[in-house]
């Protein structure tokens, strides 16, 4: 039987479990926290990511994935040439660091916001006027969800931001008046055949993803502008396996990537249940070599997160789940993961025979969800 490594044990570790063992594949992961999410569903290796017999056991397998970037580069240092680790350590190096990725982004021939790359206090200077006078100054390293994020619109601001985050590499970009988010994930075989997810639309709430919702409601072109980008992107990046573009859609049909992430995406969760194949199979059969179509949902469908919230007077709110299972058309995610405030614990697919059903249910579902 063949057999999948997958440096990471968390939620999307859990998906890509979920969706490999039907296909004959044996998983094992290879991860530090003993509650991490995939430890039900593969053989779960505790240990730290540069462990000695961690990499043996990864180094067995017939490839080696990943379900987050910020894998210790120890780690892939000690895979290397032992077993084809997907996508590889120049997509991650690049993935990994904001700065990088704009210019390589940039240097593939996508289009991105103005930035400027801040890693010393001289570029403070002019920086803010240059990206358009409102900017956001991001960290280069380790954000996710909006952290290591703040919105400046003055040179001051600025200054007190670069400060705050204490002086690390960093990038300024100019905010971008975007009509609406969408993503998209591709995927590339090592033999460079290129395959495509569905485009999906996304909103945010408090820097994380409240919904995504499938088909995207752009103007005619915009798919197809972005599947432009997005080949272009992993042919000059050379990816195998499967990467996910973030946009901002600008009015009219301009599309900007606002970054990759080098896995699998929680906007692509809807693939799960939208009648198709999903992102998680697709990642698979593209790491290990197998043939791949385009990985479109067959019906209109939609996800909204479960992210640990809480009331005013401190007290945990719970998702309606008895409203969520009497609604036509949902599916139930859970992470297994202790409830903390702002930690996403899962996700509610849901699935619609039409666009406007779907609308109409996703306004039920979003009251159900606080
Ligand atoms: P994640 O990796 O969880 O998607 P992140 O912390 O890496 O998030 P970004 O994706 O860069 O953060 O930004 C989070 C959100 O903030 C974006 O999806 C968008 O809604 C908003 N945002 C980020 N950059 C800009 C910009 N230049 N102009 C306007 N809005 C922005
Ligand atoms: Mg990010
Ligand atoms: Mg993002």
């Amino acid at each position: 039987t063949a057999s999948l490594g997958i440096l990471g044990g968390g939620q999307l570790a859990q998906m890509l479990a979920l969706a490999t063992l039907p296909l004959g594949v044996r998983v094992t992961v290879l991860e530090p926290d003993p509650l991490a999410p995939a430890r039900l569903c593969a053989d779960h290796l505790c240990a730290p990511y540069t462990d000695a017999a961690g990499l043996d056991a990864l180094a067995a397998c017939d490839a080696v994935t990943l379900e987050f970037e910020n894998v210790p580069v120890a780690a892939l240092d000690g895979l290397r040439g032992r077993v084809p680790v997907r996508p590889g350590a120049g997509l991650l190096e690049r993935s990994k660091h904001r700065a990088r990725e704009k210019e390589a982004l940039r240097a593939a021939g996508a289009r991105t916001a103005p930035f400027v790359v801040i890693e010393e206090p001289a570029a403070l200077q002019g920086a803010l006027r240059a990206v358009g006078g409102h900017g956001i100054l991001k960290t280069s390293e380790l954000g996710y969800d909006g952290k290591g994020q703040r919105r400046v619109v003055s040179d001051h601001a600025l200054g007190a931001a670069w400060d705050e985050f204490g002086g690390v590499p960093c990038v300024l970009e100019g905010v971008v008046p975007f009509e609406r988010e969408v993503s998209l994930g591709v995927a590339r075989t090592p033999g460079g055949q290129v395959a495509f997810g569905p485009l999906v639309e996304n909103v945010h709430r408090g820097g994380i993803l409240r919904t995504s919702v499938f088909p995207a409601a752009v103007p005619d072109g915009v798919e197809a502008a972005a599947r432009e980008q997005a080949r272009a992107v992993a042919d000059a990046w050379g990816l195998e396996g499967l990467m996910t573009l973030e946009f901002f859609q600008l009015q009219g049909s301009t599309l900007l990537v606002n970054e990759v992430a080098p896995r699998v995406h929680n906007s692509g969760h809807l693939t799960q249940d939208g009648g198709g194949i999903s992102q998680f199979e697709a990642q698979v059969r593209a790491v290990l070599g197998r043939p791949l179509t385009d990985w479109r949902p067959l019906h209109p469908c939609a996800m909204v997160n479960v992210v640990g919230v809480v009331s005013p007077d401190g007290e945990a709110l719970e998702p309606d789940w008895a409203g969520i299972d009497a609604l036509e058309g949902t599916r139930v995610h859970l992470y297994h993961k202790a409830w903390r405030a702002g930690r996403k614990l899962g996700h509610v697919n849901l699935v619609a025979p039409d666009v406007s059903t779907l609308r109409a249910r996703l306004a039920q579902l979003e009251t159900l969800i606080p």
